[in-house]
């Protein structure tokens, strides 16, 4: 992989444990990797895990999903069986992205040969059909694939981050690698990072 940030060669540099929900909760091996040119490290996220959430891109995408179809936020945690704080967060996140990333993906439908005139003009639901649209021009080529996870892997994990700034707006050197690059304490390699909250109560 190039560097996300500048683009230079990297090697691996160990990794880190962290969980996962999706049906159940699951333990995963996220291998980093570290630039030899400028000495950042990087996570190789797989296409299904979220920067900094506990639940799995296909989940998440659900309560959206459920969200923009005009359910409430308490029937959505309530179906999916997740905190109302944590659906929450993701529909306010949903509702701060939903704009940029229905354009990243119209874009990246398009160059997969994607076309059509008919796309819904509120937000959430063109949003919805852009993850479509992406996923059946994908799905002519390769197969059928998860839509969200699709949508995750072409905005390089960037289509729900927590930021404050829009994550979409840069364009990434590398767009399939995750923008979770963290400096190591010491430059030491960071061989078991602990999972940070609880998986009954946080909300990322
Ligand atoms: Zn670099």
């Amino acid at each position: 992989m190039a560097c996300p940030h500048c683009g230079g060669p990297t090697g691996p540099w160990s990794g880190y444990l962290r969980h996962l929900r999706d049906a159940e909760l699951h333990r995963i091996f996220v291998p980093r990797v570290r630039c030899r040119r400028c000495g950042r490290t990087s996570a190789l996220l797989p296409w299904f895990v979220s920067p900094y959430r506990w639940d799995s891109v296909d989940v998440i995408g659900r309560a959206l999903e459920l969200s923009v179809a005009g359910q409430g936020v308490r029937r959505i945690a309530a179906a999916l069986g997740r905190p109302e704080t944590t659906v929450r967060e993701w529909c306010r996140r949903f509702r701060a992205t939903a704009d940029a990333l229905a354009r990243v993906l119209l874009a990246a439908a398009i160059r997969a040969g994607w076309s059509s005139f008919e796309l819904p003009t509120a937000t959430g639901p063109r949003c919805l059909a852009a993850v479509d649209a992406l996923a059946s021009a994908w799905a002519r080529r390769h197969g059928p694939v998860g839509v969200w996870r699709l949508a995750a892997l072409v905005t390089g994990g960037a289509w729900l981050a927590p930021n404050t700034t829009s994550p979409l707006a840069s364009s990434g050197i590398s767009p399939v690698m995750a923008r979770t690059t963290r400096t190591t304490p010491g430059g030491a390699p960071c061989h078991r990072t602990p999972p940070k909250p609880s998986p009954s109560g946080g909300t990322t």
